[in-house]
């Protein structure tokens, strides 16, 4: 295996000041893959002097947007051209099925040549002429970018978060800092040797590998830093949200969630059965919009739970890069642990185990963990109401449209939701009744390189992907001139 253990600051592979590492760990054997460079305070401040220097002095902001195009298509050929041993490196480091995997890297490479679009129209409409109430003055709005960006992503898609941060901020015209989880920190390292390949000018990317005290919170409270784009849990967006506070850092924050889906009686029961489990055993249900709280009518109730649990037991359970694997290992033994934890709660909570939560009988090392659903979930139970982020759906019975869209609002959540029903009137009133930045009408979780993307009350501030990921990394500057040939005349008359 190659070695991880440098930090890539300002174009090259440096060593970290302290010459630290941690282990990154193959979460199907529990084995160590790498040591892996551990940045401190120190080596964060190199990074944000480097993408400081890129940005102020240094060729990358200054560019046409025609001329970044070229180079985010390059990284994005770069992903294309490796897509299969990057899949599986994201496999072993993360833990993931490898058909995910790869649908990951695709999308990431996707995500590079979107922005690299909208980076080539920048440069016909990053001026927009205003029109003013006062014809003696002309005005224009100009999109510039916001400077140095730092971003902290977290491990459950580790590329494919990478590239919704790293190609709008690239597009846009901004350096920056990228601090990957300690748990996946290894294809963020690649994305770092691909920029590198692909003509990136020195300091318009650095990768920093770190724990989350020692690396992230000096990056998140870092004076150099413009912006700050963080991916993770909600109480340490909380605290990046204090950080960014004391200097007034620009930040958009993509936090967690506990999404509802509601299943109307009309629904056809194997379809909502698929796209349950889409919505919750896709990528070990270790998805920040997955729909892990499920209300169904009361009609179809038992009947589809019925299918659910013959389903769910189905499930091929292993190493992801196993042919046929549909569920892999939960990431870490401390998330194991948690989401173990939260099925013990729910049972003494009272909900109903129907299926899952246990260890397969065939695997006896590695994280894994028998998918779990949860019927007749008391409302006011902690795991109705807290996110597990695992393979673990939770689900309660409703009798009408008002009930369900109440409940479905009932949370400090509001990331994502979902509604399947035949009736498409319903559907799209319910859809501007739930309180979520992404509702699915009829499925669970697709999500679109061109849509936006961020959550309503506790799942986040901002929006990525599409135009709006963009603006994310824009400021807008007012240009306003005075034309008239007559003096003022406040002062002079
Ligand atoms: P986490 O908050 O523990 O860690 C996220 C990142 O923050 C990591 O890189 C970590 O090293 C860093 N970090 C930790 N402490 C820090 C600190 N004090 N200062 C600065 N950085 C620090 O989250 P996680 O466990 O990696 O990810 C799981 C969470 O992420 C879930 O709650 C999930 O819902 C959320 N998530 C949200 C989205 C979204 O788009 N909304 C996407 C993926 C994951």
């Amino acid at each position: 295996m190659k070695s991880y253990d440098q930090l890539f600051i300002d174009g090259r592979w440096v060593a970290p000041g302290k010459r630290g590492s941690f282990e990154t760990l193959d979460p199907s054997n529990e084995q160590v893959i790498a040591n892996v460079a551990a940045a401190t305070s120190e080596d964060i401040d190199l990074a944000v002097k480097a993408a400081r220097r890129a940005f102020d002095e240094g060729p990358w902001p200054r560019m046409r947007g025609v001329e970044r195009a070229t180079v985010l298509r390059r990284i994005a050929r770069g992903i294309r051209d490796r897509l299969s041993e990057l899949a599986e490196l994201e496999v072993r480091d993360n833990g993931k099925p490898l058909p995910e995997a790869l649908w990951d890297l695709g999308d990431a490479a996707g995500c590079f040549e979107f922005y690299a679009g909208l980076a080539e129209q920048l440069d016909d409409h990053a001026e927009t002429p205003i029109k003013l109430s006062d014809d003696r003055f002309s005005s224009i709005a100009r999109k510039e970018p916001v400077g140095v960006a730092g971003a902290i992503i977290p491990w459950n898609f580790p590329m494919l978060m990478a590239a919704w941060k790293v190609a709008p901020a690239l597009a846009a015209g901004c350096t920056m800092v990228l601090k990957p989880s300690e748990l996946t920190p290894l294809t963020a390292l690649e994305l770092a040797d691909i920029a590198a390949a692909a003509d990136l000018p020195p300091g318009v990317l650095n990768v920093v590998t770190g724990l989350g005290k020692d690396a992230g919170a000096p990056l998140a409270e870092h004076p150099g830093i413009d912006k700050l784009a963080f991916t993770g849990s909600v109480p340490t967006g909380s605290r990046i949200m204090q950080a960014a506070a004391r200097d007034i850092k620009n930040i958009s924050l993509e936090l967690g969630g506990k999404s509802p889906f509601i299943v109307f009686d009309d629904s056809d029961i194997d379809a909502a059965v698929e796209w349950i489990m889409f919505g919750i055993f896709w990528n070990q249900g270790e998805v920040c919009s997955a729909t892990s709280r499920v209300l169904v009518q009361r009609g179809i109730y038992e009947r589809l739970l019925d299918r659910l649990e013959e389903e769910t037991r189905k499930i091929t359970i292993g190493n992801g890069l196993e042919e046929g694997v549909l569920l892999g290992p939960i990431v870490s033994r401390a998330q194991y642990d948690k989401v173990r934890e939260a099925v013990e709660r729910g049972v003494s909570e009272g909900a109903r185990l129907v299926t899952g939560g246990g260890r397969p009988a065939h695997l006896d090392r590695g994280y894994f963990m028998e998918p779990a659903i949860f019927a007749d979930v008391p409302a006011e139970s902690w795991i109705w109401n807290e996110e597990i982020f695992g393979p673990v759906v939770c689900i309660r019975p409703f009798d009408d449209e008002a009930q369900a869209v109440r409940s479905a609002n009932d949370s400090r959540f509001g990331l994502a939701a979902a509604v399947m029903s035949r009736d498409t009137v319903r559907c799209e009133r319910v859809a501007r009744a739930l309180r979520a930045g992404i509702v699915w009408i009829n499925c669970s979780q697709p999500t679109f390189t061109e849509a936006p993307w961020g959550g309503y009350k506790q799942s986040g501030i901002g929006r990525e992907l599409g135009e709006w990921g963009l603006n994310n990394y824009l400021e807008t500057k007012q240009i306003t001139r005075y034309e008239s040939d007559q003096p003022w005349g406040w002062y002079i008359k």
